[in-house]
């Protein structure tokens, strides 16, 4: 492949693939009473150990990048986690043989940069916990950030379709393999579809996360007869660079939210390397230079291109705002 990116790629690649198989190993242990009495601690000791791993795999490639990541190590700290410190351990060892608790904290902190730069990483370690915990969709999504552009992608999806490994680099396209098999990435690419009526849209499952009435309503704008495909985590963005999708959207639920950057770069980027569009309510593109936040953007808006703006000017006839 001739781009600038082989080493940024690989490396992603490589750290969410090994996240993804301590996140299934955790996950192989979720047991029908965790749900019930809302444990959540097998998400976080998943969370934690993936954030290490990844953060580890980048400072040791790219020591002067910094890594804008969603968790830091504080609480994880505290001596009366210290059981749970030792499974998050016990977890990142078997990626990294040897490693003890005072280093993962540190790893995990190697994600502690908040404000933008000119060349960073953002990365959730678990996009969609609710999702990991009900054994349905998640995904460990990491991307570099040059100049404000998403332009190098990883997205694993560990439950999409018996797992798959999504990846990007900005102007040379998008590509997808299995997770378990060690088979090379085929290209992927969006729909073909043109009528709004026959499209295919995914949302969030928690309609706190996105207006689950607003989609329906736009829906009917549009002609929509098919049920919303609810998947939670950036596997929606995933759906949609494939084909399988041919919209996916988040309409705000409060008046403050701003989006995560974690939660969208990489997809974003898969997207559009898929042939796809991805803006924000109002048509606006995605501005990835506000540190953190989303912060001069309004939901988001993912389709196959062609379906954009009448889906946008369905949104503006309902009045989603
Ligand atoms: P999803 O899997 O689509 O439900 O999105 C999960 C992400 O939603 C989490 O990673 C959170 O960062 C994010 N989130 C939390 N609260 C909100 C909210 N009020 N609106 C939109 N996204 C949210
Ligand atoms: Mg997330």
């Amino acid at each position: 492949m001739s781009h600038l990116y082989v080493k940024e790629l690989e490396t992603a690649e490589a750290a969410v693939a090994a996240a993804s198989r301590i996140c299934q190993a955790v996950a192989a242990q979720i047991t029908p009473d965790v749900l019930e009495k809302k444990d959540r601690s097998p998400v976080t000791v998943a969370d934690y150990a993936s954030q290490a791993v990844i953060c580890r795999a980048l400072r040791e490639a790219f020591p002067e990048d910094p890594i804008i990541a969603e968790e830091d190590s504080a609480a994880l700290r505290e001596p009366d986690q210290a059981e749970l410190l030792a499974k998050v351990v016990k977890h990142v060892d078997a990626a990294v043989p040897g490693a003890v608790a005072e280093d993962v904290c540190g790893w995990i902190d190697y994600g502690g940069a908040s404000e933008y730069s000119s060349r960073f990483w953002t990365l959730d370690p678990i996009d969609g916990t609710k999702g990991f915990l009900r054994k349905e969709q998640y995904a460990v999504a990491l991307a570099l950030i040059v100049d404000g552009e998403p332009t190098v992608a990883a997205l694993a999806c560990p439950n999409l379709n018996g797992g798959l490994v999504a990846t990007a680099v900005r102007g040379h396209g998008a590509w997808a393999r299995p997770m378990i098999v060690d088979e090379k990435p085929v290209a992927i690419a969006v729909s073909r579809t043109l009528d709004p009526a026959k499209a295919r849209f995914c949302e969030s499952v928690e309609s706190g996360h996105s207006s689950h009435d607003h989609a329906a309503q736009i829906a009917e704008k549009l002609g929509i007869t098919g049920e919303p495909l609810r998947m939670d985590s950036q596997a929606k963005y995933a759906a949609v660079a494939q084909g399988f999708a041919d919209i996916y959207m988040r309409l705000p639920t409060r008046a403050d939210y701003v989006e995560k950057i974690w939660d969208h770069a990489a997809g974003v980027l898969v997207c559009t390397e898929a042939g796809g569009k991805v803006t924000d309510i109002t048509g606006k593109p995605l501005d990835f230079t506000h540190g953190r936040g989303l912060a001069t953007n309004r939901g988001v808006i993912v389709t196959n291109g062609p379906l954009h703006d009448v889906l946008i000017q369905a949104i503006g006839a309902v009045g989603v705002s």
